[in-house]
């Protein structure tokens, strides 16, 4: 295999898992391997594994979570390694953002701006909360007749399985391995088959800081084989999912058998609502960037565009313009705004949807279904006159597909917007501020962004209601996900 250079320095074409602070190989040998979605190419190869590598990993976190120094550390000292941790990411920021680039066909400037900031501001924010756990004094009558002293703390939850999706894994496995590592958990990370390369990296960084060996434990390979396992081991307390509903629904089945903790982060078909009052050229900005960003493959991609009736077409229209204008390619190559889209199950989910919005009657203003030729291209769509109950309109399709649905008033958005059995983001385009908090309150969504798309920040949780899942990542609710509430009560006379 050829070496993989990119701008930044040169990434891996063979990996391995990370167990225990060191690399190994798979027990049967067993190899899978990187595919270029840009021209189908084998990128890289990397471990296998099976059920043996997940017991050797989750022996690993629960030994030096049980036995260990990790947990026993006060929160200050992991708070330091935390840091050291985002100094090295820091360090690598423009090498891990071209892995994530380069397994996914995503310019690699998106995820340098984006993606790694974000991520390493988890990480410092993480590491700031890890001497900041604090429990409670709750005064009681006593117990008894006798006087008591009774408080809580909350202490790790444990060996936690941390699954995680391609489409932008490094910021999402520092979603979730921030604030554990912050709140004293050891984990075993299952990167998705088509991006395993930055997980690698991390857990090679986080021993590189200083964290000890068993904390960061990364196995590579299938999700029905190795996510099944981790899932149903003993060893694992919490599971942390982000990816697709049904998985997600199997894993809270599988997880309610022995009672693990579960958080799912499951996407969406998050509105974008665009009110005739609002900074049109500001809204169709929000709009484009929230539906055509990494070729529409976030899990808050505004793709249901509700628009003002009085202003539908017009805005249909110059929605349509910018996706004609965007130059889709070879990512690598300069002046390129858009690549291919993940992998080949994606491409096709991509293009039924769009003969599936074809045949429901909306019209196509721009885009389409693409010939396929050599590598997993499809073209920025703009669906305009759709109605809630097409299929374009309920499903998430992953891919740059914008749906335009007219309506009439805030009432007749708000039940669009609440029309389906998503519930992730939400924005309101408006220069109204008493209609801003109103759509705000009404939305059923775990985050609504008021003239700006996807606000993620460090600081903010995240998360959605409904199908979109359970539990929020980031800021203080990110941390103390990864702890369980104990409460002490002493006599005190
Ligand atoms: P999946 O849900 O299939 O995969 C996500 C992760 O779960 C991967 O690491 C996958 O491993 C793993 N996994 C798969 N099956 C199991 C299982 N039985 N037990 C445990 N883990 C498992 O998502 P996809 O990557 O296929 O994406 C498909 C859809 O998911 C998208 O179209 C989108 O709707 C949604 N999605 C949402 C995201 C979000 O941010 N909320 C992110 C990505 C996807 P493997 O890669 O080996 O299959």
């Amino acid at each position: 295999m050829t070496k993989l250079q990119s701008e930044a320095g040169l990434l891996p074409t063979e990996m391995f898992h990370f167990i225990n602070g060191i690399e190994v190989e798979s027990s049967d040998g067993a190899r899978g391997e990187l595919i270029n979605p840009v021209d189908e190419t084998v990128l890289a190869s990397y471990s296998f594994g099976g059920v043996a590598e997940v017991d050797a990993a989750v022996s690993a976190a629960r030994s030096e979570f049980d036995n260990g120094v990790w947990s026993s550390l006060s929160g200050y000292q992991r708070g330091c390694l935390i840091n050291k941790l985002a100094d090295l990411v820091e360090r690598d920021a423009d090498l891990i953002a071209d892995m994530d680039a380069v397994c996914i066909g995503r310019v690699p400037m998106e995820p340098r701006i984006l993606d790694l900031p974000n991520a390493i501001q988890t990480i410092r924010t993480s590491a700031g909360w890890a001497d900041k756990i604090e429990g409670r004094t709750i005064p009681t009558p006593g117990y008894l007749g006798r006087a008591t002293l009774s408080y809580t703390v909350n202490e790790p939850v444990g060996v936690v399985a941390a699954i995680t999706p391609w489409n932008t894994p490094f910021m999402i496995t520092c979603w979730k391995v921030a604030p554990l590592l912050a709140a004293g958990c050891t984990v075993v990370i299952k990167p998705s088959e088509e991006t395993p390369m930055s997980a690698l990296h991390l857990a090679k960084l986080a021993k590189e800081a200083g964290i000890p060996d068993g904390v960061v434990n990364v196995v590579t390979g299938s999700g029905s084989v190795i996510g099944n396992a981790l899932v149903r081991h003993p060893g694992v307390d919490k599971i942390t999912f982000t990816g697709s509903p049904a998985v997600g629904q199997h894993i809270q089945t599988e997880a309610a058998k022995d009672f693990k903790r579960v958080s799912l982060e499951l996407g969406g078909k998050s509105p974008q609502v665009v009110f005739s009052d609002a900074d049109q050229g500001e809204a169709l900005a929000g709009c484009a960037m929230g539906i055509f960003f990494n070729q529409g493959q976030i899990c808050a991609a505004g793709s249901r565009i509700l628009v003002q009736r009085d202003i539908a077409d017009e805005f249909a229209q110059k929605l349509a313009d910018v996706a004609s204008n965007i130059v889709v390619g070879n990512p690598q190559e300069e002046g390129v705004q858009m690549g291919p889209v993940c992998k080949k199950a994606q491409l096709d989910r991509v293009n039924y949807y769009i003969r599936e919005g074809v045949a429901a009657g909306a019209s196509l203003l721009a885009g389409g279904e693409c010939p396929y030729e050599k590598g997993w291209f499809v073209r920025p769509t703009v669906f305009a006159a759709a109605t809630n109950d097409m299929a374009i309109a309920q499903q998430e399709i992953f891919g740059p597909v914008a749906t335009v649905i007219p309506f009439d008033d805030e009432q007749d958005a708000v039940e669009i917007a609440n029309g389906t059995v998503y519930g992730l983001g939400a924005t309101v385009w408006t220069s109204d501020v008493k209609r801003a908090h109103r759509m705000a309150k009404k939305i059923k969504a775990g985050a609504v962004g008021v003239n700006c798309w996807a606000p993620i920040d460090a600081r903010l949780p995240w998360g959605g209601v409904k199908q979109s899942g359970s539990g929020r990542e980031c800021g203080l609710s990110g941390v103390m996900a990864y702890t369980e509430e104990k409460v002490i009560t002493v006599v005190t006379d």
